[in-house]
């Protein structure tokens, strides 16, 4: 049984999927780092697509930190509850607007360490965050990072916090971002989490999971 990939190997693995997926990017809609911030925070444990219906409306209206302060907890529970967890969604939302008030003059702030200290913000809504509004270089590891890059071989950690550092590791800084969506997209489309599509799968020849047989 193969435990690891070679260096060269995991580069090759990103050479394959900047060929399959050359225009990955965010898949959350917004026109502005406060937009994303809240994106963000809705997507927790809810699909982009739902998060962007209900941000569709809802960002015609709500445009300010002062605008979700206004509105209320209760009310903005309402508007994002299809989203689920709304009650804790809502009133993180609220804090992170008020602490934004209060600290950074109404602004997102641009590093990461300061946006985990916003409420309902964690180290991967903060890489998310940094990344795309501000292109700070970062690697969001989220559901589908965490399965794609363990199955692969880019990393091997069985947390969140090692698979990042793995990573960090394994990719170079400049890929960091642009290799985050691309694993994201190759785990909706091709790497899911019950039946990863092996068979039609361009990385399969580099993949330990596949190579081991895991998944057969
Ligand atoms: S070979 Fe299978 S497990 Fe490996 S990346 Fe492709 S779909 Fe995922």
């Amino acid at each position: 049984m193969r435990k690891r990939l070679t260096k060269n190997e995991k580069h090759q693995v990103l050479d394959i999927l900047d060929e399959l997926y050359p225009n990955a990017r965010a898949e959350l809609n917004f026109r502005n780092p406060f937009e994303l911030l809240i994106a963000t925070i809705l997507s927790a444990q809810c699909t982009d697509v739902r998060v962007n219906k209900v941000t569709e409306e809802m960002f015609l209206e709500l445009k300010v930190p002062m605008d979700y302060i206004d509105l209320g907890e209760e009310a903005l529970e309402n508007k994002i509850r299809s989203c689920g967890l709304s009650k804790s969604k809502s009133r993180n939302i609220i804090g992170a607007c008020e602490k934004m008030l209060s600290k950074y003059d109404g602004r997102v702030p641009e590093t990461i360490e300061e946006l985990m200290e916003l409420p309902g913000v964690g180290r991967k809504t903060a890489n998310v965050v940094a990344s795309n509004a501000f292109g700070i270089p970062a690697i969001a590891v989220d559901t589908h990072v965490f399965r794609v890059s363990n199955r692969i071989g880019l990393a091997s950690s069985k947390n969140v916090e090692g698979t990042e550092k793995d990573l960090m590791k394994a990719i170079p800084r400049d890929r960091w971002t642009k290799a985050h969506h691309q694993m994201i997209f190759h785990g909706r489309r091709v790497c899911k989490a019950r039946s990863p599509l092996c068979e039609d799968c361009l990385v399969s020849v580099l993949c330990l999971y596949y190579i081991n047989g895991v998944g057969k």
